[in-house]
């Protein structure tokens, strides 16, 4: 008997072969594009992260069109306000809500329309949170966070995504929101937001890093794998429409878990560090760019997310049509 009776490679002889015995497939219809809006002044770059911009408010629809016009189902909105206070005032009435409604407008329901629901790129200490004596208030922060997501639900948001970290976070939201009215306002939220290196370059862009400290006591150790569960599963407990692990790339296992062991949809968060590192390496002409933007994304689709929130959905969806 001539070894072996199975050769794996008969299923790799042709390109029409291995697409017929393909087992993973990223679709275009996975990803969510961030979009950044900034409150006055112009359309610019952001330096660690090229090929990304950050809009001012009237090109916000310019920027979603080219978004919709490579076939991505959704767009996540994150604010860059003109002015920071202590309270973070302006999260909960501005240039997020005047862009939400300005894309629901132009795109009606052909977008999901998804906002960041935090505090960190409005208040004048940069953190999450609301400080009180020098510590994040944890039920304060949750009364406004509460107060912003309605305010994005009133601007017509079909999915408010709160990212601070804060326990009790997605229900106050659920609460507020189906006091308010807003039943059909569903949550994606950060569940298991890692302390995490990857978020220098975000932090370029939307200019939050912390004016003391760092977020070390609100976001989920790296070294912590059953924690993060815990913080997912917490989130479910609380009504939560869809739980994310962010970053993604170094919590392949963490969506895997999660995928196995919950039953509400896993969305994964490949953050701007992610982005960065290849597009640097590509850059420098030491990977292939292309390919490694699409090995990584599959890898996120393989370990268990069904959605994928990403700066490089436009790459990915260019390669994919
Ligand atoms: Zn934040």
């Amino acid at each position: 008997m001539p070894y072996p009776a199975r050769r794996l490679r008969r299923l790799r002889t042709t390109g029409a072969m291995r697409e017929l015995a393909t087992e993973v497939r990223l679709s275009v219809k996975d990803l969510v594009c961030p979009v950044f809006v900034r409150e006055g002044g112009g359309t610019s770059g952001v330096g660690s992260m090229p090929g990304t911009r950050v809009m001012s408010e009237d090109s916000v629809c310019d920027e979603v069109q080219e978004i919709a016009d490579l076939g991505i189902p959704g767009v996540m909105l994150f604010g860059i306000p003109s002015a920071k206070d202590a309270a973070g005032s302006s999260a909960a009435g501005g240039v997020v809500q005047r862009a939400i409604s300005s894309i629901r407008e132009v795109f009606g329901d052909g977008m999901v329309v998804m906002a960041d629901v935090c505090l960190c790129q409005y208040t004048d200490s940069g953190h999450c949170g609301i400080v009180r004596d020098g510590r994040i208030d944890n039920d304060e922060s949750t009364r406004a966070l509460a107060a912003i997501a309605a305010s994005h639900a009133e601007a017509g948001v079909d999915t408010v995504s709160p990212s601070a970290m804060m326990d009790g976070q997605v229900a106050a939201i659920r609460a507020e929101l189906d006091e308010r009215g807003f039943r059909d306002v569903s949550i994606m939220s950060h569940s298991a937001k890692h302390r995490s290196g990857m978020y220098a370059p975000f932090r370029d862009a939307a200019s939050c890093a912390p004016s003391f400290g760092d977020r070390s006591t609100y976001q989920v150790p790296y070294s912590n794998p059953r924690e993060a569960m815990q913080e997912l599963e917490e989130d479910v407990a609380e009504g939560v429409d869809i739980v994310m692990v962010k970053p993604a790339l170094a919590y392949l296992d963490i969506i895997h878990e999660a995928r196995r062991r919950l039953g509400v949809p896993v969305a994964a968060y490949s953050v701007s560090g992610e982005y960065a590192m290849v597009r640097a390496a590509a850059d420098a002409g030491y990977l292939d760019g292309d390919a490694a933007t699409m090995e990584i994304l599959t890898s996120i689709r393989r370990a268990g997310a069904g959605i994928i929130v990403t700066y490089m959905a436009k790459q990915a969806a260019g390669l994919l049509r």
